[in-house]
């Protein structure tokens, strides 16, 4: 058995030996059930033609305006870019930031990073910065929000339908074809990529000698890299212990993962009031001044007659922060207290905290959008306001306060035979 055959579950940290799956076969966790790695025939000229395209569509997506608005002979238009520089100007400087790392830059990395590994390892060789590009991939991916965006572009053109003549652009329809290739992208798995180029020539970190899997088989507890995936054994001797082929710090259990989980949650509970109480946008017009808290933009939609947009927003602005805020608080707490109690439930509930907990960034993408399309100098103009300043706070803290907490520690107390594993 080779090293690279093993594989610690990334969510309770149990060992298992890697075997060939035939195409759209998954491989699952025998403790907690999550989805180890899929069977997907790794095939890197395809994996590159993909990219390429999808690189072509984000290209469009971005330079070209979605949508434009008609209103008794004005007429507005906004790209992505301009939308975010409307902000800008508008002393939202922090939230324009976030929306152009989580919308532009994000994806733009993830794209150009995967094309040009995916080239090289078609070509036969590991191009120089393999490791740290592929390792920015994998982080790009987690912040990265094209399909919340997607979702976000349609709730605001059907918003606006109300109010004004709206005209659909290239950019609407090149956002569409990219959220979908994006879904096929996500399928490239960076670890499978690490695999793919163990075995061809070029720069490495290390010496290629150093792997090999008798080095692990002495009785010494084992360390998964949460980057690559490569599974090494403790050392004693060093204080920092670092990933042998991607260079990521190594640890057995992420450090002070509940206490900094704790400080985030607080700090976005802190946060989630303003968010709530203040206004996000601030609409003047012809009828005078307008203040629009979260709740009211909902009461909104539901009195317009599209209470399934309605809901929409209900949830992903109201009851997934506060679900989430509240589920990684039952999480931290049991973890504190080495909690026994039914730990393949908060595995499930810390993973779909991860998977729903981007979609709160709804909300701030359609102000972004609005805020950009309805500036009809003396019709009418929406302004953001400072509550969308603390809700975008909210999301990227307890997104944060997530990402700090470590699955595995629900597992720790439970069986003790797999702490010599994992
Ligand atoms: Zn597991
Ligand atoms: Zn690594």
């Amino acid at each position: 058995m080779h090293r690279y055959d093993l594989i610690s579950c990334h969510d309770c940290g149990v060992l298992h030996q890697h075997r060939p799956l035939r195409s759209r076969e998954k491989a699952r966790c025998v403790r907690c059930r999550s989805i180890l790695y899929r069977g997907i025939h790794p095939d890197a000229g395809r994996m590159a033609a993909i990219t390429l395209a999808a690189l072509f569509t984000f290209l469009i997506a971005q330079f070209f305006p979605i949508v434009e608005l008609e209103v008794g002979g004005y007429n507005s238009s906004a790209t992505l870019l301009g939308a975010i520089r409307v902000l800008w100007t508008e002393q939202m400087q922090l939230v324009a930031v976030v929306v152009f790392l989580f919308t532009i830059l994000l994806p733009a990395v993830e794209l150009g990073s995967l094309l040009y590994v995916t080239m090289s390892l078609r070509a036969g060789r590991r191009p120089p910065g393999f490791d740290h590009l592929l390792r920015a991939v994998g982080m790009a991916r987690r912040w990265g929000m094209t399909e919340v965006l997607m979702i976000g572009i349609l709730i605001t053109i059907i918003k606006m339908t109300s109010l004004a003549e709206v005209v659909l652009h290239p950019g609407l329809f090149a956002f569409g074809a990219l959220t979908i290739m994006l879904a096929i992208v996500v399928s490239f798995d960076p670890k499978t990529l690490w695999n793919i180029g163990e075995h061809l020539p070029g720069p490495r970190r290390v010496a290629q000698k150093t792997f090999k899997y008798a080095a692990l088989v002495k009785g010494a507890p084992l360390l998964a890299c949460h980057a690559c995936g490569l599974v090494e054994s403790l050392k004693y001797t060093v204080r920092h212990q670092y990933c042998a082929r991607c260079g990521a710090s190594l640890h057995r259990r992420r450090p002070d993962s509940v206490g900094r989980t704790w400080a985030f949650l607080l700090a976005a509970t802190i946060l989630y009031i303003p968010a709530n109480l203040l206004p996000v946008m601030y609409t003047h017009s012809l009828f005078g001044k307008e203040d629009d808290t979260i709740i009211s933009g909902v009461v909104f939609f539901w009195n317009s007659g599209s209470p399934g947009l309605a809901a929409i927003i209900f949830i992903a602005s109201i009851v997934v922060p506060v679900a989430k805020l509240a589920a990684l608080a039952l999480l931290a707490w049991t973890a504190q207290r080495r909690s026994r109690w039914r730990p393949l439930q908060r595995t499930v509930l810390y993973r779909i905290v991860e998977f729903v907990g981007r979609w709160s960034m709804l909300d701030i993408f359609v102000i972004t959008l609005t805020v950009a399309l309805v500036r009809f100098q003396s019709l009418a103009v929406i302004t953001a306001g400072p509550g969308a300043l603390a809700f975008c706070a909210v999301v990227v803290l307890t997104m944060i306060a997530s990402m700090q907490f470590d699955p595995r520690l629900i597992w720790d107390p439970i069986d003790t035979h797999g702490e010599k594993h994992a």
